[in-house]
């Protein structure tokens, strides 16, 4: 536009309505846009395109005034409005508190809300017939067909509602094949229309009831029935023994959400490895949940992504990503395992999700519900001081016990040499197997061996990008990292004094163990339950079955065999490296050992014949172990608070990490250095560090942390947010933080 001709524009029209449009980028935060001339402003929440340097995107119009400062030419004109339910004040409301609490840039939240822009394109549509004018007078007025011709035109007006459909379901609807339809079109009685192909959600059938509820779980079903049915926010902790039927109390409390006609969410750590808990889900209510996680195809991603919008989703089990999704009317939050690690998103916007659901649902006036078995010193302190109600279950379903716990001394029954099975555990195994029951051994690492090393000259295999060493891998025979992926052929001499065949496994992996059963229980049907020996949700699908099936004897797994699984005919759980989770200096490493071990062992036992578990150990002495024996994780939990409450460690003191990472060395050390110099201070802050991080080089960077930790009463964000804007950082370096880190 010429000035002349901007001039005259810009008097002619009376000034047009500003409003602010949040992108899905990682920016500052909103951009001022205009409505043009002859839109309707769109609501608050509404999905926009907008022009941005150039391209289109698609933004949500958010709260707050334009800057009515801004000259007119430097405002664009929104381009169009998205037919999509606009973004609900609480998910907006949501969006702008976990980008102020783990201090990322709003943008890049709205990036998990909208799931990628793609979520929001229009679903895929597909060509089908409707009546055209002339059929449809033909019709009303009895023009004159054939009896075929006839039957199509009253099933399209009758029993197809006049809407478009596929010609497959024309002809099945009105008793005719599909070549009458093509004639009819040549005609002029039917015209192609596009059919928008909305996925069907089957609602759950409320009228199904669940199981005959135990006495316990009556309790604490009416408990959260009464609490969803009040509406309104509460946070309840439903803890239990492994095997108490925790699952079907909180799916009482979903049936109860759903019969108020509001949405419900099912938070689960791991959905590929929940098959077991798919079909509880199924049985309950008669058809199976929506789903949410990262393999979902883009297809089915931006399905479920409209039907949660649109209210057509009333019942969704997800990873923790689906705490972002679009539901208009969220009345419950289940956290299920609300102890597992896997809830903590740990690249991008760094957040946990069972913190983050208590938040939402707060803003969405929702029950929140955590469920475990060994929660979490946070939850657990949050029930003790109030702020969360508690109901327990203290005794497992239908009369099972909870299995003995006893460690192995490694000590005094080693393991034979090159032996990782002590003769203990193999008696024990060999007596289930004998009586016809099912064992487990559980390692939890992958692969065949940690460590590869030299025999003549100790040279290391270690990863060329990370603090990490090399993992032997012997049926893919190649050497991978874990962290990074990098992988490599074993090598036949040593890379580094070249003597052949000198190259020799150390330590354990399941691959190994499972060796060593192979040659222990020649005649076992044994399966490994590994990551990457059960690809997918189908492979842990059918590993499940085949074990309920008794179609397995032994079971040797990493940490998948800690899920929820209910495995009736096991009864002896071998847990190989009980010492494992403590090595390093991860104050919480203990916390996390007594939950994952206490999961594993909750495998046994689980039916009529009661379960043993072996814990072998170099350490039993060690309160872990003391914790797994004696059953009394209360007691473990209460000695953890009395360790971290003087320090104001966690969870009574806050704590955010700063990690500083670089391709180049000196320049993160540098930078380390520099937040350090410029470290806040004060009443009740103390920061740690800069120290090299738990992993110093991780794919290809090198990493160094900074720790902040703040007394409770103290918001550590204006702190982190006042403490970076102080310290220049290149491109070249990345400072991510994470607040609430679940390691420390
Ligand atoms: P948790 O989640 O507390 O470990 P689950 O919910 O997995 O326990 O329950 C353990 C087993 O008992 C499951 O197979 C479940 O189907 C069954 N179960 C639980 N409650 C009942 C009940 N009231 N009636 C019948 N079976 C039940
Ligand atoms: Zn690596």
């Amino acid at each position: 536009m010429s000035g002349a001709r901007r001039k005259a524009a810009t008097e002619m029209s009376p000034l047009r309505p500003r409003l602010r449009v949040l992108l899905p980028l990682p920016l500052a935060g909103a951009y001022d846009y205009r409505v043009p001339q002859g839109m309707e402003p769109p609501p608050l929440g509404a999905f926009v395109v907008v022009p941005l340097s150039g391209r289109a995107m698609i933004g949500v119009i958010w709260d707050g005034d334009a800057d009515p400062a801004l000259p007119e030419r430097k405002l664009r004109d929104i381009e169009q409005v998205l037919d999509v339910p606009p973004m609900t004040a609480s998910l907006r409301k949501f969006v702008d508190w976990v980008a102020a609490y783990t201090v990322s840039p709003p943008g890049a939240v709205l990036r998990m809300a909208m799931s990628s822009p793609s979520a929001l394109e229009p679903p895929a549509a597909r060509a089908g017939w409707r009546l055209s004018a002339a059929g449809r007078a033909t019709l009303e007025r009895g023009g004159k067909v054939t009896p075929t011709r006839q039957r199509v035109l009253e099933a399209m007006a009758g029993e197809l509602d006049g809407e478009p459909h596929l010609a497959s379901a024309i002809a099945a609807a009105a008793g005719v094949s599909t070549g009458v339809l093509r004639g009819m079109a040549d005609a002029g009685l039917l015209e192609p229309a596009l059919i928008a192909r909305a996925v069907e959600f089957l609602p759950p059938d409320l009228k199904r009831t669940g199981p005959q509820l135990g006495e316990d779980q009556q309790v604490a079903a009416r408990a959260m029935r009464e609490g969803v049915a009040k509406g309104g926010f509460g946070v309840t902790l439903l803890s239990g023994v492994t095997g108490s039927g925790k699952t079907e109390v909180y799916l009482e409390a979903v049936a109860e959400c759903l019969a108020r006609g509001r949405q419900a969410l099912v938070l689960l750590p791991e959905i590929a490895l929940s098959a077991q808990w798919l079909e509880r889900f199924e049985a309950r209510f008669g058809v199976p949940p929506a789903m949410w996680h990262s393999e979902l195809g883009s297809k089915r991603r931006r399905d479920t992504w409209r039907g949660v919008a649109e209210g057509r989703v009333q019942a969704l089990v997800g990873a923790r990503s689906a705490l972002f999704l679009p539901f208009p009317d969220l009345g419950l939050i289940v956290v299920d395992e609300e102890h597992e690690t896997a809830f903590k998103q740990e690249e991008g916007v760094v957040y946990h999700a069972r913190d983050m659901a208590v938040v939402r649902a707060r803003l969405n006036e929702a029950a929140c519900v955590l469920v475990s078995a060994t929660p979490s010193l946070e939850t657990l302190t949050n029930a003790e001081n109030g702020r969360y109600s508690s109901l327990d279950l203290p005794n497992r379903h239908g009369g099972a016990t909870l299995p003995s716990v006893q460690a192995i001394d490694q000590r005094v029954t080693p393991p034979e040499r090159g032996r990782f099975l002590s003769p203990p555990l193999v008696q024990a195994i060999n007596e289930a197997i004998g009586r016809g029951e099912q064992a487990m051994l559980f390692l939890n690492r992958r692969g065949y061996a940690p460590l590869t090393l030299c025999r003549t000259c100790g040279h290391r295999m270690r990863c060329p990008n990370c603090t990490a060493w090399l993992v032997e891998h012997r049926i893919q025979k190649r050497l991978q990292c874990h962290h990074c992926g990098h992988a490599e052929p074993i090598p036949p001499a040593c890379p580094e004094c070249g003597a052949e065949g000198s190259m020799t496994p150390l330590g354990p992996g399941v691959e190994r163990v499972q060796e060593e059963a192979a040659e222990l229980f020649p005649d076992a049907r044994r399966l490994v339950m590994a990551s990457d020996t059960l690809p997918g949700p189908a492979a842990a699908a059918e590993a499940a079955r085949a074990i309920q099936a008794r179609e397995v004897d032994l079971i040797i797994g990493t940490q998948i065999v800690a899920k929820g699984w209910h495995f009736p005919h096991l009864t002896v759980v071998g847990v190989v490296d009980a010492d494992l989770g403590l090595a390093g200096g991860d104050l919480r490493a203990a916390e996390r050992t007594v939950q994952l071990l206490h999961q594993v062992a909750g495998r046994a036992g689980r039916a009529e014949a009661p379960g043993r578990v072996l814990l072998q150990s170099w350490n039993p002495e060690h309160p872990v172990m003391q914790a797994l024996i004696s059953g009394d994780l209360a007691g473990f939990m209460a000695a953890e608070a009395d360790q971290r409450r003087p320090g104001h460690w966690p969870p009574f003191g806050r704590l955010a990490a700063l990690i500083v990472s670089s391709e180049d060395e000196r320049e993160a050390d540098q930078i380390a250095r520099d937040l350090g110099l410029e470290a806040p201070g004060g009443e009740g802050v103390e920061v740690l560090g800069p120290a090299p991080a738990p992993l110093a080089l991780l794919r290809g960077r090198h990493r160094r942390r900074l720790l902040i930790k703040v007394r409770r009463d103290v918001a550590v964000q204006p702190i982190l947010r006042e403490w970076l804007s102080r310290v220049r950082v290149p491109n070249s370096v990345k400072v991510q933080l994470d607040v609430d880190p679940v390691s420390f």
